[in-house]
């Protein structure tokens, strides 16, 4: 990821940095009698890579009950009651990557009375934007008779005043998680705020040890810089203690959540996080929102109807002119913009606030970003590269490219419009900087299966290839994300002066098939010169 030095052939590292790139002789050269040397035996040694987009919350989310690739009622009720068996003291029976076809039609609290009737479970959708729940969980969680929630958040009602068991975006199933005592670590995302009422040191060595499991599991997979997507001070703090007991295992990068309903004063919290956490390991500076949901629950919002359903476009979770004034006062504090922007709506409006912004202020580089991106019109695509607008996007999200079944997409994307949908190579080649994902636990992690995904996906009905090539992929991984989080003069690149953070794949990458990339495995993951992963039996 060097222009100067595309390739080399070994690379030495020393108090966390990288002190040469080059030929085995130069680098071996620089060796002293304390050096440890490291033969990769012909494996592909690249900058580690960079999780553009994913949640710290997923550490939580590894001890559930997993459900991707799971359906039909015989094998829900199969799966659930061998975990009930397994945690008979959980308050709640947490489930995870649930496809919204999982038993064939809308899933009602009736279905899952019938799966487990005598003890609380919830299913949530794959996306995470959607929870379903039985009626014991939703009594306990005190939403089986409905509650208030702002606008896009939902406790659906059916007949009789009660509750279907359906519960849309975060507020809505923000009860529930806090029955299962996890509330903490998704209070950042659902309501931008700090956790409620006094948090133990108990409580923080739980959820430092949910931000560990969730770290390791990144290392495993190569990552050795992280933004996570949801986030508040509470987040940051957790990852400062961390630093200082030696426990991180990737630099993180948290922003501040703002909300539709808070007033432009509470950017102030954004400014003193920015200000707080400016370090190497543990860093802020950005402000997420949300300008829509997702397409499968139809709340991403859309420049025409969605088929099958007149006059629904979904609305946006931001008033046009009041998000101009949000995105304005975000950038005039030299804070970087993100929002999550689903539909072509979205994108749209998302596009407007920040040109806006802008416009008021000046165009800086700040590098503000919209993510997701799953639909935009071939209007604004070129509007983008003109604003230096990051298209951070998640190669696994595209229906038929990874877990994501293609059968859904018919639903709720006209066929006509699959060639705007998921384009990647498009919003690279109209000057979009391109930063890769997955969205964690939205999606596997895996950087290696998301290659595979954006190099081996096919194009949709009537729909240009967009497959960007092997090194653009990979750019995408590393420099392209550390650009992202203004991060590119830390990490991302393999160049003498850089922080020491490498990955070394199982093997030799341009040797392989694309289709075998998710067998090659991750030999080796170092962080700041340190070990953070090692594959059993890599010496
Ligand atoms: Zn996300």
């Amino acid at each position: 990821m060097d222009p100067a030095r595309p390739r080399a052939e070994a690379v030495a590292l020393a108090g966390g940095r990288i002190v040469a790139v080059g030929t085995d002789a130069e680098v071996m050269a620089l060796r002293g009698p304390a050096s440890r040397v490291i033969d990769a035996g012909g494996r592909t040694l690249l900058p580690g890579f960079v999780e553009s987009h994913m949640h710290l919350f997923g550490g939580v989310e590894l001890q559930h009950l997993q459900l991707t690739g799971v359906h039909g009622m015989e094998a829900l009720t199969k799966a659930f009651a061998d975990f009930a068996a397994r945690h008979p003291d959980a308050a709640v029976l947490m489930a995870e990557g649930v496809d919204y076809g999982i038993l064939g039609h809308p899933v009602s609290r009736a279905d899952l009375d019938r799966v487990m009737p005598h003890r609380p479970i919830a299913l949530r959708a794959m996306d995470h934007h959607t929870v379903w729940a039985n009626t014991l969980c939703l009594e306990r969680a005190g939403l089986l008779h409905g509650a208030a929630m702002p606008a896009g958040h939902e406790v659906v009602m059916g007949a009789g005043g009660l509750a279907t068991g359906e519960l849309r975006e975060f507020e809505a199933f923000d009860p529930i998680l806090a029955l299962a005592g996890v509330s903490r670590m998704y209070v950042g995302i659902s309501r931008g705020a700090e956790p409620a009422g006094p948090v133990t040191a108990a409580d923080r060595a739980v959820d430092k040890a949910h931000v560990e499991r969730a770290m390791r599991h990144c290392a495993a997979h190569g990552f050795t810089t992280l933004v996570s997507m949801d986030g508040n001070r509470y987040t940051l703090d957790l990852l400062a203690e961390m630093e200082a007991e030696g426990r991180l295992l990737q630099r993180v990068k948290v922003p501040f959540h703002f909300k539709p309903e808070m007033d432009l004063c509470e950017l102030d919290r954004a400014s003193a996080m920015a200000a707080d956490f400016r370090g190497d390991w543990v860093r802020s500076g950005t402000v997420k929102m949300f300008m829509d949901g997702v397409v499968d629950s139809r709340t991403a919002l859309m420049t025409e109807d969605y088929p099958g359903v007149p006059g629904h476009r979904a609305d946006p979770l931001f008033e046009p002119e009041w998000f101009r004034q949000v995105c304005t006062e975000i950038d005039r504090r030299g804070l970087q913009i993100a929002v999550h922007c689903v539909g072509d709506g979205a994108v749209r409006v998302t596009i407007d606030g920040i040109e806006a912004a802008g416009r008021a202020n000046g165009f800086r580089d700040l590098r503000h970003r919209i993510e997701h991106i799953e639909l935009i019109t071939r209007a604004d695509i070129p509007r983008l590269g003109a604003l230096g607008i990051t298209a951070s996007v998640q190669p696994p999200h595209a229906p038929g490219a990874m877990d994501f079944p293609l059968e859904a997409m018919e639903k709720v994307i006209p066929r006509r419009r699959w060639k705007d949908a998921y384009l990647w190579r498009t919003l690279a080649e109209a000057g979009a900087p391109l930063a890769f994902a997955s969205d964690w636990p939205i999606t596997d992690v895996s950087a290696l299966r998301g290659l595979k995904a954006a190099l081996t996906r096919v194009p949709y009905d009537g729909a240009a290839d967009e497959r960007p090539g092997l090194m653009d992929c990979l750019h995408a991984y590393t420099a392209g994300g550390a650009r992202a989080a203004h991060l590119e003069s830390l990490t991302g690149r393999l160049v003498p002066g850089l922080a020491a953070d490498l990955v070394l794949l199982g093997g030799d990458l341009e040797s392989r098939d694309a289709q075998d990339f998710d067998r090659l495995g991750i030999a080796l993951t170092i962080a700041g010169g340190r070990i953070t992963h090692q594959a059993p039996g890599f010496a």
